[in-house]
Parts: C-alpha cells; structure tokens; sequence
C-alpha cells in the first residue's frame, strides 16, 4: 500500500516536472517565434518591391530613420511605443505586431502536435513561408514565384529524407512529397480551368497554383488535398463578408490555402481518419 502511494506521489511529481518543462519549451518556442516574426515582417515589406531583406537595416517607412535594436525589440516595441514610430510618431501597421504574435503561435501548436523533432523542424518552414506569402497576397494580391518555386524544391528535399538519429533517404516520403505536388498543383489548375468555362474569366491565379503544389511538398498528396478542399470553405465564410464589405470583385485566395494548408498539418491526420474510415 505505502509503496503504491509512494509511486503515485513520485509520477505525480514526474507529471509536473514534465509540464513546468513543456512550459518552458513553449516559452522558448514563443520567444524563437516573435524574432523570427519579426524577420518576416522584413520580407513581407521588402520581397515585393524585389528589394534585398538582409541589408539595408530597418527603417521608417516614413521618415527614414534606422531603428535602433531597441526599438526592435518583436511584441514589446509595439505595445510600448504603442504602434507609432519613436521619432516622427507615424502610426506602424498593426501587421507588424500580428505577426509577431501569429509566427509563435504557429510554432506552439506545431510544436504540441508533432513535438521536437524533425517534422517540427519541417513543418515551421512552411509555416514561416506561407505567413509571408499570405500578408503578401492581401496586399498586393500577388504570390511570389521566388517564395513558392524554391519552396517546391525545398519541400522535395525535406521530405526525401526522414531523421532517425541522422537523416535518411525514403524513396515512401519522396513519392508522397511528388504526389503533394500534381494534386495540389492539378487540383486547383482544373478549379481554375472550370472556373474559366463557367464564368468566361480567370477564377484562379497562377500563384495560387504554384503555392498549392509548394505545400503538397511539404505536406504530401492526401494533406495537399484536403487543403484544396478546405481553402475554399474558408474562403466562402471570410470572402462573402469581404465581398459586401469591399464590395471588391476579387479577394486574394492565398490567405484561405494558407488557412487549409495550417488546418491540414494540425489536424489534417485527424479529419481524413474521420471522413474515410477504411
Ligand atoms: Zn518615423
């Protein structure tokens, strides 16, 4: 009896130690996340002006004076300069601070999905490129070709090897990550070319074409396909109120692929078990 307590009392104990860790890892994970966050933010600025996101350092847009490290530090810096530049005061797009905010996000649950391991690992640089692609659409309704055509090839690769202990070559994740490719390419290219024979107009983008084969690389045919499937959902729901809202007649469908492509590597093993049981 006395030991079977002590037993109790010690996985009890072993439980919180595993948590405070798990909290801790968490917190690191946020932090590793708002910097690099930040550094999205640079390539969400400059990538479509063609212009280069390492050098110069940053800038006002405004005023044009160089933030000092300080001033740049990810989530504090906004909340305490409170969203406006420290010399001249022009406001700061709140896309800086959600940023920030949603790359950590991102890896968090990433991270309570798959753990620390090499998965993680390729699943956060997918999560960082499609970030990018995604604040990049919405504002300049464009995806670029230099995110997402390295990103097919960077995909291949990942997925060619597995990591036990070191990496390995797998012929099964190789084939999977070329079937990710045709059918999220192949999938949204025949949307596009019936969209084209229903409506007499371009319904889908190339860019959007290349962005869905670059995520079936990285997350393989059957995710690529559901991400097919669930961008559209998502776009139904967000694009009607955009559409009365805006009354714009186009609205940038990367955001809503880039939603499918988050849901899918979260729960997408989850939702196909459910739908096709067998
Ligand atoms: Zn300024």
């Amino acid at each position: 009896m006395a030991r079977s307590a002590g037993r109790h009392a010690g996985s009890g104990c072993g439980r919180v130690i595993a948590g405070i860790i798990m909290l801790l890892e968490c917190l690191i994970i946020f932090m590793m996340g708002a910097v690099i966050g930040s550094f999205l933010n640079v390539c969400i600025h400059r990538i479509p002006d063609g212009k280069s996101i390492i050098n110069p350092p940053s800038a006002c847009p405004a005023c044009g004076k160089r933030i000092k490290p300080w001033h740049n530090i990810p989530v504090l810096s906004y909340i305490f300069l409170g969203g406006k530049c420290r010399y001249c005061r022009a406001a700061i797009s709140p896309r800086y601070l959600l940023v920030e905010l949603l790359t950590p996000c991102a890896g968090i649950l990433l991270f309570l999905k798959s753990g620390l391991g090499y998965a993680f690992f390729v699943q956060c640089i997918l999560a960082a490129v499609l970030i990018v692609i995604m604040f990049i659409d919405i504002k300049h309704r464009i995806v670029p070709d230099v995110l997402s055509l390295p990103g097919i090839l960077v995909g291949l690769l990942l997925n060619a090897f597995i990591w036990q202990d070191c990496p390995n070559f797998s012929l099964a994740s190789l084939v999977n990550s070329v079937c990710g490719v045709l059918a999220g390419g192949a999938s949204i290219l025949c949307m596009g070319v019936l969209g084209k024979f229903i409506f007499k107009k371009e319904a889908v983008g190339g860019g959007d074409v290349k962005l869905m084969a670059m995520i079936g690389a990285f997350i393989g045919g059957k995710l690529g396909l559901l991400t097919f499937f669930l961008a559209p959902v998502l776009g139904s729901i967000a694009g009607v109120y955009i559409l009365l809202k805006q009354k714009q007649s186009e609205i940038a469908y990367a955001p809503y692929i880039v939603g499918g492509a988050f849901i899918s590597m979260l729960w997408g093993e989850r939702i196909t078990t459910y739908l096709f049981p067998c």
